[in-house]
């Protein structure tokens, strides 16, 4: 087995991964901490999940702990960038955690506060700098900070800065970035905007990967059920009533969508929260604490706002819509089965989101398993495709509905029993 003190990481850092209750470095850390270490560029495939944030953090701390010395005035020794403010709070969360031990300061800049305690914030400096892209540039623009004194430049998620389209932003802030520094790029997926962004911001980088799309993936029993839009609603609530659901995380597309869900589900007599990027700071911050101390067992969220969330004992993943990028999907049912533990993801397929179904089973390489509808629930109207051929085929995907699909869209292999862990 494979210690954090073989990986040669200094003595407060194996200290404080210790006291946060890591035995043992997972796939990526064991991968990415050596090179890391070296002073490697590297350019990182995996998830949020996979612990990777402490592959990054715990040798930049190392780095920064064997050159101690004040943080340069306006600036920063080390800028971690990250697409959202969730994330970059969870990022600043963890280096303050792994870096207990050392005398460290470790700030954080995202929009939706007041630019002004950033500004008072950045005349100190600090050794360690997590941003959004938007604000950071905000107070480069504002001369209130400069980047003239960055050794370790971290891309995190990279994949999704470029969704949230901030490549205009990081186009502007890495060229003011020293030349010589280090940089290290974690992103999930690798298309190839990615990859060329890889290639112009990094020199001769180690690659390290965690299997993208299966790791995390094979450790949660995923299920899903066709059903129509106008149900779910209900369906939802039932599933909620299933006493082994811990805390669940419901996915919606859109943020009113989450709203809408939040309303339902309050008719309904469960209490759930909501995040997603209408939200001011003050809201997430109480919505993710409430669910986090257990107080509130359900949160909606967006794609978007769900990132970065990091919630240990996350029991279900409930897409309540189907994402229609596949990747999504990946990083959705990824908030279960964190670090290790199990987790069950329930999926929500109307009819014209079967197709996005059909993605996510060929990027994952993997049949979800479909279940049947509780009793009292109405077969759902099959796709268009699969009642009426001859009307609809060219909309009809390269395949009907799962095995069985007849007249039913449930497979026949479905089991009819119902399970513990609400439909499926
Ligand atoms: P990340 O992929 O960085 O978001 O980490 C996912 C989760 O794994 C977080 O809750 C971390 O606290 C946890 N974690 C990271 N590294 C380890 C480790 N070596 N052992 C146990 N848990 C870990």
């Amino acid at each position: 087995m494979t210690t954090f003190s073989d990986l040669a990481l200094a003595a407060p850092i194996v200290e404080a991964l210790a006291a946060k209750g890591y035995t043992e470095p997972t796939p990526i850390q064991i991968q990415a901490i050596p090179h890391a270490l070296a002073g490697r560029d590297l350019l990182g495939i995996a998830q949020t999940g996979t612990g990777k944030t402490a592959a990054f953090a715990a040798p930049i701390l190392d780095r920064l702990g064997k050159k101690p010395g004040h943080p340069p005035r306006k600036s920063t020794r080390v800028l971690v960038l990250a697409p959202t403010r969730e994330l970059a709070g969870q990022i600043a969360t963890s280096f303050r955690a792994y870096g207990q031990f050392l005398r460290l300061t470790v700030a954080t800049v995202f929009g939706g506060v007041p630019i002004n305690r950033h500004i008072r914030q950045m005349e100190r400096g600090t050794d360690v700098l997590v941003a959004t892209p938007g604000r950071l540039i905000d107070l480069i623009d504002r001369r209130a900070m400069t980047l003239d004194h960055v050794e370790v430049l971290v891309l995190d998620e990279a994949d999704q800065m470029l969704d949230l389209g901030f490549i205009h932003a990081l186009r502007r802030i890495v060229p003011l970035l020293p030349r010589r520094r280090q940089t290290l790029f974690f992103s999930a997926t690798m298309p190839a905007a990615i990859a060329e962004l890889a290639g112009s911001y990094l020199t001769d980088p180690a690659r390290v990967a965690v299997t993208p799309a299966a790791t995390t993936v094979d450790r949660i029993e995923q299920t899903a059920v066709f059903v129509d839009q106008g149900q779910k609603p209900a369906l939802l609530a039932l599933t909620l009533r299933e006493p082994s659901i811990d805390r669940a995380l419901v996915f919606t597309r859109t943020k009113h969508g989450a709203d809408r869900v939040v309303r339902q589900l309050g008719t309904a007599g469960i209490e759930a929260a909501a995040i997603h990027g209408n939200k001011s700071q003050p809201q997430r911050e109480r919505a993710l604490a409430a669910f986090r101390s257990g107080h509130c067992r359900v949160l909606v969220a967006t794609d978007i706002a769900a990132r970065g969330v990091d919630v240990p004992g996350v029991s279900h993943v409930i897409n309540y819509e189907i994402p229609n990028v596949p990747e999504q999907y990946v990083h959705r049912i990824g908030r279960t089965a964190r670090a290790g533990a199990d987790g069950v993801a329930l999926s929500f397929v109307a009819g014209d989101e079967r197709p996005f179904l059909r993605d996510i089973e060929k990027l994952t390489r993997q049949t979800i398993r479909m279940a049947e509808l509780p009793e009292g629930f109405a077969a759902p109207s099959a796709p268009a495709a699969a009642e009426a051929p001859a009307r609809t085929k060219r909309h009809r995907p390269s395949r009907g509905p799962k095995p069985g699909a007849g007249q039913s869209p449930r497979p026949a292999s479905a089991p009819r029993r119902r399970r513990s862990g609400g439909h499926g």
